[in-house]
């Protein structure tokens, strides 16, 4: 069910093609996340596509052919400043690390973000990224207890397969292949916790261990030529 709460935080598109999916969580609950994503007065203002509540409830708050202002200063695949390029939903989740998403919102995510994928096909698999991905150092969510695995399997972004061999050549170039852009200034440790959040939660510590290593290897694999 998509319930219409129109924010008045948004702008023009650019002529280029929408091709980035950004995943966040709210921080807040339902009500408060509604009214800043909302409010045109605050200093800052910032919106997105749609708030996903804890039941399943999606909110419709900027239009898909208009930008919404959820990713701030973000990078990805050579890209920068990403919201003009993306469409970006927030989860009502109070802290990713530390509360499971429910599996009604998770499906109804899926949902939102089939028909999301369905008429924006640029939205490649790599493409479909957390806001922690696109903003290392910076953000962390969707949080580490966010079920990536769950979405890939039904379609939604990638997850690797262990490779069962470590990574072929520079990890920090593996990481660049794959879309990771380092800002300047971020050290590249916070590019792998990046990765490590998406990819490997269950450690987070910026350390290429051979777990890591082979993951990327896995994720880059099928991608073959078609960088
Ligand atoms: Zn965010």
């Amino acid at each position: 069910m998509i319930v219409e709460h129109p924010s008045p935080n948004h702008a023009a598109r650019t002529d280029q093609p929408v091709d980035i999916l950004v995943l966040h969580y709210t921080e807040l609950p339902l009500k408060e996340s509604l009214d800043i994503l909302s409010d045109d007065a605050r200093e800052g203002r910032v919106s997105a596509h749609y708030v996903l509540d804890l039941d399943g409830t999606a909110y419709r708050l900027v239009p898909e052919d208009r930008t919404a202002w959820h990713a701030g200063t973000s990078y990805w695949r050579g890209r920068e400043a990403l919201n003009a390029t993306s469409i970006g939903i927030e989860i009502v989740n109070l802290h990713g690390d530390r509360h499971d998403y429910p599996a009604a919102q998770i499906a109804a995510l899926i949902e939102l973000c089939t028909g999301i994928i369905a008429r924006h096909p640029a939205i490649v698999p790599r493409n479909v990224v957390g806001h922690s991905d696109i903003a290392p150092q910076r953000k962390i969510d969707p949080g580490r207890r966010f079920p990536w695995k769950t979405l890939a399997s039904a379609g939604i972004g990638l997850w690797p397969r262990d490779s069962g061999r470590p990574l072929d050549g520079d990890f920090q170039k593996g990481l660049q292949r794959y879309g990771y852009t380092p800002p300047l200034g971020v050290p590249p440790r916070e590019i792998v916790k990046a990765f490590q959040r998406h990819f490997r939660p269950a450690q987070v510590d910026g350390m290429v261990d051979s777990e890591t290593g082979r993951l990327l290897a896995g994720l880059l694999d099928p991608l073959g030529g078609t960088l």
